[in-house]
């Protein structure tokens, strides 16, 4: 099969994961953000690969097969400078619910186990002692990924398989049209491919494919207005004295992990759910002094620490929280691919979209079937007819 040109839209983990994969394959790859790669929602994520609580089944089946994707991706990619699959112990306040996921999950073939308090602080050597009794699990397949060094060599990659990579205005796409992509330099480039992978902004380039005012085709959680439940407040604090943390770590009022540099990267749900893009900054400097003073009292060597960044950024929630992806209604020459979860699956949804688009989806005519529960089309059923 000949090779196509391919123009991918968003350098985040999904987009330059797809145009690693789409180069690899032989095609004609054209990667393009407004700003560097990888400086959106993909940098300030937790980060934390998992599929700890999802449901249904194949949205679950889905995100195990990320995790397994990232390991197998990690040793022909530098996999020690990003991958960090060092299981993940949670501190839970209700025993009930912990107990039936760890079975429903162990039923499914997902590595989880209760254990003691005693053995998560001997797990994670960082956490000061539990209270004994407390509930606890261990779920040794997960951890996170370093999202900046990832992303930079997924570009790179996609750069030594031939691909293009245009940031800033030339890669700033302001309009859309079969087989067109302009840029904000006034250039035009033509790709027989256009593959949308815009995270947050997904709805907004749908929107310049389909006529004005018609429903969005990708629904998102509105994420600009006040209260959006989209938004979530990231922290990072440090200097660590000693080593620090050395897993994922959840207890009922904090989530936190170890970052670069000596730092702990830390999020709540209820500091998240105070915070939106509207949030004055006194009030998010206070939600994370609160995140930090949280900290101190979980796991040591927090004396010294400040607050060094936080920032509140922006989940791309499709309306029913499953990954879009696929050809729009409507406008079936734009493929869209947009999730929650994306630093979990874009290693597995990259090769089935690059399958899609290129053997299984053009010469076969089979699209692989696992992305069958993601297309676009599924909202068209849902809305009431006019
Ligand atoms: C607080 C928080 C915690 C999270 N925790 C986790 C977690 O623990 N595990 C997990 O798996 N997921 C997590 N997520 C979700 C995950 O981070 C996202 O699903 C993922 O980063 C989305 O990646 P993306 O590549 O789709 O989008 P992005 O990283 O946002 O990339 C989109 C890119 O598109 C570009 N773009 C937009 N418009 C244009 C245009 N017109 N022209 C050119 N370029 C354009 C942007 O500049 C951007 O670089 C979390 C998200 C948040 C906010």
């Amino acid at each position: 099969m000949e090779p196509r040109r391919c123009a991918v839209i968003g350098a985040g983990v999904l987009g330059a994961s797809i145009a690693a994969r789409l180069a690899a394959a032989g095609q004609h790859v054209t990667l393009l953000d407004q700003r560097e790669p990888g400086q959106a929602t993909s940098r300030w994520s937790f980060a934390w690969i998992n599929s700890n609580d999802k449901a249904p089944r194949h949205y679950h089946d889905l995100n195990q097969a990320g995790i397994r994707a990232w390991a197998e991706l990690a040793p022909g990619l530098d996999g020690p400078a990003w991958h960090r699959p060092v299981g993940h112990v949670e501190l839970a306040a209700d025993p009930d619910e912990l107990a039936a996921r760890v079975r429903r999950l162990a039923d499914w073939g997902y590595p989880a186990r209760l254990i003691t308090a005693a053995e998560a602080a001997e797990l994670e050597p960082a956490l000061k002692p539990p209270a004994p009794g407390v509930p606890a699990a261990w779920f040794p397949e997960e951890g996170y990924l370093l999202t900046e060094p990832l992303i930079d060599r997924l570009v790179a990659d996609a750069a030594s398989h031939g691909a293009t990579i245009l940031t800033g205005d030339q890669g700033r796409v302001t309009a859309l049209a079969e087989g067109r992509v302009h840029t904000g330099t006034g250039a035009i480039l033509e790709a027989d491919e256009i593959v949308c992978c815009a995270g947050r902004w997904t709805p907004a380039l749908a929107a310049l494919a389909t006529p004005p005012r018609s429903a969005s085709p990708v629904p998102l959680i509105p994420w600009d207005t006040p209260g959006s439940t989209a938004p979530g407040l990231v922290v990072r604090v440090g200097p660590v004295d000693g080593a620090g943390p050395s897993r994922v770590l959840h207890t009922p009022q904090l989530a936190l992990r170890p970052h670069p540099g000596g730092l702990v990267h830390l999020e709540a749900e209820d500091t998240s759910a105070a915070a939106d893009l509207h949030t004055p900054d006194p009030e998010l400097r206070g939600l994370a002094a609160e995140l930090l003073h949280r900290a101190r009292r979980t796991i040591r060597g927090l004396d010294r620490a400040t607050v060094t960044d936080y920032q509140v950024c922006v989940r791309p929630l499709p309306a029913d929280g499953q990954s879009v992806v696929g050809r729009l209604p409507g406008a079936g020459w734009l493929y869209v691919a947009v999730t929650h979860s994306g630093v979990t699956l874009a290693a597995h949804l990259s090769r089935l979209i690059a399958a899609d688009l290129t053997t299984a989806g053009l010469t076969t005519g089979v699209p692989p079937a696992e992305l069958a529960p993601y297309r676009p089309d599924r909202f068209l059923a849902a809305r009431p007819s006019a």
